[in-house]
């Protein structure tokens, strides 16, 4: 069981390319935590510094309360898994998964003979100590991690003679029956098609859920992320954008990029200027205005809503909808747009509709498309024109220089 602890970590390469800056969080034991984001953001390096595969330029790295930086990878109790799956071919399915327990010794609980307790230390923890594992040990934890990932009956073959999410399965054996304190997992399944992610995705779920430890998961894919991480860190260009769960990263995205990075379709943006009406605050953009309702005032976080001010509303296709006089709403503000492609999905479809444009040349924004993600099938087709309803409770703000979150 271990805890991680990330200070101030920096991974600079020789090149002197910086691909992590400043990278700080606490992983609580037994976590499920995933690093997300586009190609190039950092995240296998920074899996890799905790690996102890790639050196850590600046920083400290601790496992439990010892600082780790400078042990080699197979003195870290931990477990990784690769996108590559990285089997040895010449070997079977057993010989591979019981390959690492043959050469390196493991920590292991120590039982007493006669009553097979585990003996504690002076700490009352379970005493553990490091050594090689017999020839029964090792049959006994390769066949059980075997059952568990349920390929007992391949483990004669040898890997060439297996699935992708068969060798997938195999890689995760080869990890499990270490029984490390943390597993890191850099894009499993990125080589499987989507069917079988779907399936190992919730495998995988389940498998952190039997083995209670600490698990870190690469990933570029929001799905993952979202239905996987107990909290997840988003990252762009070397930084940490933001680390929550994933409901507050979707519900309270720290800023533009993870709003937009998370959700699909992606978040719809538009450049407005803040316009003081009579009785209402209006948010104007080049195709219209809607209301800023007078809940979001006090949350505004630099509460400068100056008449002319720029800001960047942020609202998802699932908060604007094709408007029905039936669902008429004062918290909801309505304008006219042409539909441009219609997706019918099935359970849902996806509307994209040109918004009509006005104010020609006095918003700095020529967006007009609106995309819009209605539940079920809805009738509606391309050249039609709609009444496009916006949910104004459901709105996100972001300063337009900065882009962070201003509500
Ligand atoms: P991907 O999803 O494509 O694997 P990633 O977020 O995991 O992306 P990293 O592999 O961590 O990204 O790489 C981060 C940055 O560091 C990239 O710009 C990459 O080109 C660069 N990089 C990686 N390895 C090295 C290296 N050995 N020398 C120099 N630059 C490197």
């Amino acid at each position: 069981m271990a805890s991680l602890s990330l200070k101030h970590i920096y991974k600079v390469y020789d090149n002197g390319f910086k691909a992590v800056s400043d990278f700080s969080m606490e992983i609580m034991d037994k976590e499920f935590i995933v690093f997300v984001g586009p190609s190039g953001c950092g995240k296998s390096t920074t899996l890799r510094m905790i690996a102890g595969l790639e050196e850590i330029t600046a920083g400290e790295l601790y496992i439990g309360d010892k600082v780790v930086n400078n042990y080699a990878p197979k003195d870290r109790d931990i477990a990784m898994v690769f996108q590559s799956y990285a089997l040895y071919p010449h070997m079977t399915v057993y010989d591979n998964i019981a390959y690492s327990l043959k050469i390196n010794k493991v920590p292991c609980v120590v039982y007493d003979e006669e009553n097979h307790e585990p003996v504690l230390d002076e700490n009352g923890k379970p005493k553990v100590e490091i050594r090689k594992l017999t020839a029964q040990e090792i049959d006994d934890r390769v066949k059980e991690a075997a059952e568990s990932l349920n390929i007992t009956e391949y483990l004669d073959r040898k890997p060439k003679a297996l699935s992708g999410g068969q060798r997938q399965r195999v890689a995760l054996g080869r990890a499990i029956v270490r029984h490390p304190k943390v597993f890191l997992l850099d894009e499993p399944l990125s080589n499987l098609d989507a069917k079988l992610r779907g399936s190992m995705r919730s495998e995988i779920t389940k498998l952190h859920q039997r083995l209670q430890t600490t698990f870190i998961y690469v990933t570029h894919d929001q799905v993952e992320a979202m239905t996987m991480g107990t909290r997840i860190v988003v990252m762009k260009d070397g930084l940490v954008q933001q680390i929550d769960t994933p409901k507050n990263i979707y519900n309270y995205p720290a800023n533009k990029f993870v709003a937009g990075f998370i959700g699909t379709p992606q978040m719809n943006f538009y450049n407005a200027a803040y316009e003081i009406g009579q009785d209402d605050i209006y948010l104007k953009m080049s195709f219209g205005k809607i209301r800023l309702l007078k809940e979001f005032l006090p949350k505004i976080k630099d509460r400068v809503i100056a008449p002319g001010r720029m800001v960047c509303v942020g609202i998802r296709p699932e908060s604007i909808f094709l408007y029905d006089e039936k669902k008429k709403n004062d918290k909801v503000d309505v304008l006219e747009a042409r539909v441009t492609v219609v997706e019918a999905l099935g359970s849902e479809t996806i509307v994209y509709a040109d918004l009509d444009k006005e104010n020609e040349g006095s918003i700095t924004d020529n967006l007009t498309e609106v995309r819009i993600k209605m539940l079920s099938n809805f009738e509606v087709k391309v050249g039609d024109i709609v009444k496009v309803g916006f949910d104004l409770t459901k709105i996100h703000l972001f300063d337009i220089d900065t882009e962070e979150a201003v509500i």
